[in-house]
C-alpha cells in the first residue's frame, strides 16, 4: 500500500480532490465521514455526547446536530477537549480497521484528515497532500457556498493552524486559487504521479523480497 494523506484548510477542496482522486482507483478514507459514523444514534460515542452536552445538541430524530455542537465547542476549548476525548478514540480505531483491511493492496491509499496537521503528522506516510487556498480565498467561498458570514469564516480559519505549518509538512501542494475544473486537472496529474510512485514502491519491495 501505498498511503497518501490529503489534507488542507476548511473549504480548501480536499474534498473535491479526493473524489477526483477515486476516478483513479484509488482508495479514499475519509476522516470527516468516519467522524460522522461514530456519533450516529446509539453508539457509544453518541451516548457520551448526550451525557455531556445534553439533548440541546440532538436534532429531532436525534441525530448530533453537527452545527450546533459545532457552535458549543467551538467557543469553548474545554468542551472542545471533552468532544475531541469522546470521539477520537473510535475515529482512530476505525481508520487503524479500514486500513487493515487494505493492507494487501498494491495501490494508492487516500487518507483525508482534515486536521492532519493539527493532530501532529503521523508517520507511515508516503506522500502528504496538501490542498492549498489563500485565507481570503477560503472566506470568498465559505460565505458564498456555506452560507457563513465572513466573521464566522475568519474565526474557523483561525481555529486551524495556518497555511504555512500545513505547506511546512507537505511533500505534494495543489494550489486551488483558479476554477474547479483547473483544481480537478491539477489532481488528475498529481494522481499520475502518486500511482507512478506506489508502482516504484511495490517494485523496491518486491525486489528486497529474498530469492525473488
Ligand atoms: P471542508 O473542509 O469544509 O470539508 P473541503 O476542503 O473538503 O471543505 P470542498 O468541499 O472540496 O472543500 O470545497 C469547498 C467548497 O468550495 C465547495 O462548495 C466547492 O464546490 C467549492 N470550491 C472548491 N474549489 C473551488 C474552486 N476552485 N472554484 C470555485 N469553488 C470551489
Amino acid at each position: 500500500m501505498f498511503l497518501a494523506g490529503l489534507t488542507g484548510g476548511i473549504g480548501s477542496g480536499k474534498t473535491t480532490v479526493g473524489s477526483q482522486f477515486t476516478l483513479h482507483g484509488m482508495e479514499l478514507i475519509d476522516a470527516d465521514a468516519i467522524a460522522r459514523e461514530v456519533v450516529l444514534p446509539g453508539t457509544e460515542a453518541w451516548r457520551k455526547i448526550v451525557e455531556h452536552f445534553g439533548d440541546s445538541v440532538l436534532d429531532e430524530q436525534g441525530f448530533v446536530d453537527r452545527p450546533a455542537l459545532g457552535g458549543v465547542v467551538f467557543a469553548d476549548p474545554a468542551k472542545r477537549a471533552v468532544l475531541n476525548e469522546i470521539t477520537h478514540p473510535p475515529v482512530v480505531a476505525e481508520i487503524a480497521n479500514r486500513l487493515e483491511l487494505l493492507q494487501a493492496f498494491d495501490g494508492v491509499v487516500v487518507l483525508d484528515v482534515p486536521l492532519l496537521v493539527e493532530a501532529g503528522v503521523g508517520r507511515g506516510y508516503d506522500a502528504v497532500v496538501v490542498v492549498a487556498t489563500r485565507p481570503e480565498t477560503q472566506v470568498r467561498r465559505l460565505v458564498a457556498d456555506r452560507g457563513m458570514t465572513e466573521a464566522e469564516a475568519r474565526a474557523r480559519i483561525a481555529a486551524q493552524a495556518p497555511l504555512e505549518d500545513k505547506l511546512a509538512v507537505a511533500t505534494h501542494v495543489l494550489w486551488n486559487e483558479d476554477t474547479l475544473e483547473a483544481l480537478e486537472a491539477a489532481a488528475d496529474r498529481l494522481a499520475a504521479e502518486l500511482l507512478a510512485l506506489a508502482r516504484e514502491k511495490v517494485e523496491r519491495e518486491t525486489a528486497e523480497i529474498p530469492n525473488n
